[in-house]
């Protein structure tokens, strides 16, 4: 891997490609699969979870992706390197019964899924994604992913003349009226939101017995700016750290630690699910590799879980929202977050061990503290070092407008990122 100018364009189009491909969880996880399959990682059942088998494996289930390499000649105390991120991204998602027509217009009714910038969703030409449950042969339940990114689906904004104070006083929306899509007007023949799925399934609508369907942006991700120094996409919260691990971890030959990287679900909603980060599958599967109570405890003690999600660079809007101490700049390289009540996992010995891979990686960084007075956010880190009793750190890239529809990063950092997680993996 190297830190040229070509290679962090290159990185950040794949990005770009991999983004698109991806507006649910589900399909972060189908679009992670292909690319380790195309790494040479083979896919495993956690049922039958690898008792430390060398070799490239993974494990794909629902929103949650986990996969491996067990270098040669491990033994059960061989300790581990773990990446980890999230898959799911703030969103709007679909009542049951999502029709709510009214006033002559096709409606459906949402749920408003993590902290979204509400604001940041109307007058955008939206999608609609997600899976469906379909009765299989033998009344089994299969999965079908669901990715529509015609523009079907709009959250016209109040005009500005029925509410004459919005530019003084803010905007207010109430998430129970205001931001129900609208996607058509209603007509006697006219289709239902589940004549659109099923056509686009390809499946038969007496066969959807489930739904976890979402609305997403249907602009494309691209480079902008005067010399494209941004990367203007969807959930870069935070599947450009996803993509980023997933591509660390496909360049690991062989480590002299198990290298894995772990993305889960529902860290938006506080990671509790059986496939968030406070499920029990990780330290099963940790244990299954290692085979015995007493090398695995010996593995432990010297392992490492790095949580990368996104940081907050410094808005030149607001200045005084940050640390000033700590100005974090987009392009200014991997920021590494400390916070003295744990939201944050990284102590003093954690951040010796970042510093000196960047310095084998050829990569600068950062260190993000919020300001004293204001609250903190936090990662699947607390969560995952706690069960673990692992030691930990927590590094993102800096980006703009988290939890926006629509969200800005810098287009250096994502591969500055690879090269440093490939150097924590290895
Ligand atoms: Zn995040």
């Amino acid at each position: 891997m190297t830190s040229d100018r070509s290679s962090h364009a290159a990185h950040a189009q794949g990005l770009l490609r991999f983004i698109d491909s991806s507006p649910s969880p589900f399909h972060v996880v189908a679009t992670g699969s292909e690319m380790l399959r195309g790494a040479g990682f083979v896919e495993t059942d956690i049922g039958v979870m690898s008792n430390g088998q060398p070799g490239r494996h993974f494990v794909a289930r629902d929103g949650a992706l986990l996969a491996w390499v067990v270098p040669d000649g491990a033994t059960s105390s061989t300790p581990f390197r773990v990446v980890g991120a999230h898959t799911d991204s703030p969103n709007l998602r679909l009542k049951p019964e999502p029709t709510a027509n009214g006033f002559g217009y096709r409606r459906l009714g949402v749920e408003v899924y993590g902290g979204v910038l509400l604001n940041s969703w109307l007058d955008r030409d939206l999608g609609l994604s997600g899976r469906i449950a379909v009765r299989g042969a033998d009344d089994t339940v299969d999965q079908v992913l669901v990715k529509i990114d015609d523009p079907i689906l709009r959250i016209p904004q109040l005009a500005i003349h029925l509410d004459r104070d919005i530019n003084d006083k803010g905007l207010l929306l109430n998430k129970q009226h205001h931001v129900a899509p609208v996607f058509g007007l209603t007509s006697p023949n006219a289709s239902t939101i589940w004549d659109v799925v099923t056509a686009a399934a390809g499946v038969s609508a007496n066969d959807v017995i489930g739904a976890d369907l979402m609305v997403h942006d249907t602009q494309s991700s691209q480079l902008i700016g005067v010399d494209e120094e941004f990367i203007s996409a969807p959930r870069l919260d935070n599947q450009l750290s996803c993509h980023a691990a997933l591509t660390a971890l496909s360049g690991v030959s062989n480590s002299d630690h198990i290298a894995m990287v772990v993305l889960f679900d529902h860290e938006e909603v506080g990671s509790v699910s059986a496939t968030g980060a406070a499920t029990n599958s990780l330290p099963l599967l940790l244990e299954a590799i290692s085979g015995d109570a007493a090398g695995h405890a010996a593995a432990l003690a010297d392992s490492l879980f790095v949580s990368a999600d996104n940081a907050h660079a410094t808005h030149p809007n607001y200045p005084e929202r940050h640390e000033p101490a700590h100005h974090i700049a987009l392009n200014g390289g991997p920021v590494l977050k400390h916070n003295a009540n744990q939201r944050y996992t990284t102590d003093a010995i954690s951040e010796g061990m970042f510093k000196l891979a960047a310095e084998r990686a050829g990569v600068s960084t950062q260190a993000f503290v919020n300001r004293t007075d204001m609250g903190c956010g936090s990662t699947i880190g607390p969560t995952v070092s706690a069960l673990l009793g692992m030691r930990a750190l927590d590094v993102g890239c800096p980006q703009l407008a988290m939890h926006s529809c629509r969200e800005l990063a810098g287009t250096n950092d994502p591969w500055d990122m690879t090269l440093l997680l490939a150097e924590l993996l290895s």
